[in-house]
This record gives C-alpha cells, sequence and structure tokens, in this order.
C-alpha cells in the first residue's frame, strides 16, 4: 500500500502526557496535568447538570447541524447562525479549511513557531508550507505579507499565540487586514480569545466579518469553558465561504454531549469571567517567579506561560514529571530553552513555582 509521500516524514501529535501513564512510570500519587492548556477548575457546574441530563439519549445520533447550539452561540456573538460552521474541536476546523482550500501547487502562510496543526494538515494536502519567524513572540505580519503569491490559499494568524502567549493588536490587524489580497483565507485562530478579549487594543474580529469576506474566525469551547474532553470548536466567517466548505465536514462531527455541555456552558458567562480573573492572577504568580529569578518570558494573553530557562526545556520538564507536574518543553514547540506552563489554580501554581525555585537554586550551587 502506498500512503500519501508526505505522511512519511510526519508524527502525529504529541499530545501532553495523560495523567494515568505518568503515575504509573514514575510510582506518584498526585500528579498536575498543566501541559494542555485545560481549565484548571474543570467546567461550568451547569454543563455536566446537562451532561447527566442527557444520559437516556445516547443511542440517537447527534443533530449534525447542531441547531440548537448554533442559534444560542449566534445570538451570543451577534452574527446569524449561517456563519457559523462546527468541528470535533476546532482541530477538526483547521483540518475542514485545509481540505477545502490546500493542494498541490498552492500555498500557505504561518507564524513559526505556531500551533503546529496549521502545517500538518497543509503537508498532508500536499501544499507548500511558507513559515514567517515570530519577532520577539509575535507574528511578523509584514514579512507574511511578503510571501503571499497568486498561488497563497490561506494565511493563519493565531491571537494570542500557542506558545508565545502575545496577540497581534487591533491597529496592527487593520493595516494587515487591508493588504491581504481577496482570493487568500485569513484565518484568525482565537483559541484563547476569552483570556484576551477585555484587552483595549485587543481586535473586534467578528465586527470585521462584513468588510473582510475573505476572514475566519476559530474559537473553541476547549479552553477557557473547560470542555476540552467533549471536542466542540467552531469558525465564524462569511455565510457564503462557510456554505461552500460545509460538504467537506463530517455529518456528525461534534457530537450529542459536547453540543448539550457547550450550550450550558455557554449561559454560565460567570464561570468564564471567574476563571479569566483568576487566570491573570496565576499568570502575576508566575510573572513575579520569573523577575525574581531573571528569567525572559513574554506576557501572556492566554490561559499558559512561555519561560525560557536557559537551559534544554526538555531537563526542566523531566525534573518537573518526576515531582508529578506535567508541563510541556519548549523544544517540539520550537522555543527549546523554554517550558509551556499552562496556569494552574493558585495552590498548584505555588507548588510549582517552588519547585523551579529550588531547581534553580540547586544549580546555582
Ligand atoms: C488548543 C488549540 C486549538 C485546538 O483546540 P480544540 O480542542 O481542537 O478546539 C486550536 N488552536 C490553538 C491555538 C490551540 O491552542
Amino acid at each position: 500500500m502506498n500512503v500519501k509521500e508526505q505522511l512519511l516524514d510526519l508524527k502525529p501529535y504529541q499530545p501532553g502526557k495523560p495523567i494515568e501513564e505518568v503515575k504509573k512510570e514514575y510510582g506518584l500519587e498526585k500528579i498536575v496535568k498543566l501541559a494542555s492548556n485545560e481549565n484548571p477548575y474543570g467546567c461550568s457546574e451547569k454543563a455536566k447538570e446537562a451532561v447527566k441530563n442527557s444520559l437516556n439519549s445516547f443511542a440517537i445520533y447527534p443533530d449534525g447541524y447542531a441547531t440548537e447550539l448554533r442559534e444560542k452561540l449566534a445570538k451570543h456573538l451577534g452574527v446569524d447562525g449561517s456563519q457559523l460552521l462546527f468541528g470535533n474541536g476546532s482541530d477538526d476546523v483547521i483540518h475542514i479549511i485545509t481540505t477545502a482550500l490546500l493542494a498541490p501547487g498552492k500555498n500557505t502562510v504561518m507564524a513559526n513557531p505556531s500551533f503546529s496543526q496549521y502545517k500538518h494538515n497543509a503537508v498532508i494536502e500536499g501544499a507548500e508550507v511558507r513559515e514567517v519567524d515570530l519577532i520577539d513572540g509575535h507574528h511578523d505580519l509584514e514579512g507574511m505579507l511578503q510571501r503571499i503569491d497568486e498561488n497563497t490559499e490561506i494565511i493563519w494568524v493565531c491571537s494570542p499565540n500557542n506558545p508565545s502567549g502575545v496577540y497581534v493588536d487591533s491597529n496592527s490587524l487593520h493595516h494587515f487586514l487591508k493588504r491581504v489580497p481577496k482570493h487568500v483565507l485569513i484565518v484568525m485562530d482565537e483559541a484563547y480569545y476569552e483570556f484576551a478579549a477585555d484587552e483595549k487594543d485587543y481586535p473586534n474580529t467578528v465586527a470585521l466579518l462584513d468588510e473582510y469576506t475573505n476572514l475566519l474566525i476559530l474559537r473553541t469551547f476547549s479552553k477557557a469553558y473547560g470542555l476540552g474532553g467533549l471536542r466542540v470548536g467552531y469558525a465564524i466567517g462569511n455565510r457564503d465561504f462557510i456554505h461552500k466548505i460545509e460538504p467537506v465536514r463530517q455529518p456528525f462531527n461534534s457530537n450529542r454531549v459536547g453540543q448539550v455541555a457547550a450550550i450550558a456552558a455557554l449561559e454560565d458567562q460567570d464561570f468564564i469571567a471567574s476563571y479569566v480573573k483568576k487566570n491573570k492572577q496565576g499568570l502575576q504568580q508566575f510573572y513575579r517567579f520569573c523577575e525574581e529569578n531573571n528569567l525572559s518570558y513574554y506576557p501572556s494573553f492566554g490561559n499558559f506561560i512561555l519561560i525560557d530557562f536557559e537551559q534544554p526545556g526538555d531537563n526542566v520538564f523531566h525534573y518537573l514529571l518526576e515531582r508529578g507536574f506535567i508541563v510541556r518543553s519548549g523544544n517540539p514547540l520550537g522555543f527549546p530553552t523554554s517550558v509551556r506552563i499552562t496556569v494552574g489554580t493558585e495552590d498548584q501554581n505555588s507548588e510549582l513555582i517552588a519547585i523551579l525555585t529550588e531547581m534553580l537554586s540547586n544549580q546555582k550551587n
């Protein structure tokens, strides 16, 4: 059997290590996973209740069009339901977009380092990947524009960017959008939208959809909403474009439990507001730690922080793993001397910071 040639060099996605595996491997009782930007407080109680109430409908296929979620989310966002496309997580939406637009002979422009799945899916489609290095954690929008040509189909902007945590401000985005040719789809991946939304110069991209018909926004219930395990992500865009790519979507790609939970979670905005506030306080704990230890970091507008330890990120990762904390080494993320840590609860952060402080002081002696 001959798989596509481009698959031979691809590795499957390397997720944060699962808790159970680490427990067994290291003989540890308690494990804290701060590796995949999951919500350390779980999800809204209302979402749990809604899932409990759905226990008797598992035999029935989900509503493939996610009608009720669509209506409620459209209202929440102030858009028309026809402007939404749901996915089995926004990973699935990324897959749908690349399948619909990319092919050999086409190319796609993205920042480096950024979220791995843009490149991964583009490679599978046999398209050329044009990566433009970040400047100080930020997208080099100017450099990205220069890489566009008549065969460019998609340009990806991750804001806030995973793993650097910084966002594209409103002015820069306006200036950029004006200059992207109309044949290029601009994907704004806003997986961490909820954490950055109240920054004064964080762009209101939904309001730009009327002006830019080639703009598509990605958001998810996996991060702030704490529903990563239930896989609900979505795109907001131009209705004609969404209609065109819809045939690529698998008929039941968003599942019944995910839809029910997302509807309830959406209605509990207090839960989100409270988490966003606690996340900000948690970031302060890490900033203080970095400043006390002269470590450089990017101020983060997500629920994670990338810290440069000036030593192999893999070493710091293993040190923490042996002590019951799973974080993400920056090595596979394009920052070999850094570690990406999801902001946990206040206690989890303090405990982790204490271990790191001890590690650093041992290294000095
Ligand atoms: C986590 C993440 C996603 C994927 O989220 P889903 O769980 O698939 O919805 C997409 N983009 C970025 C930048 C992410 O960090």
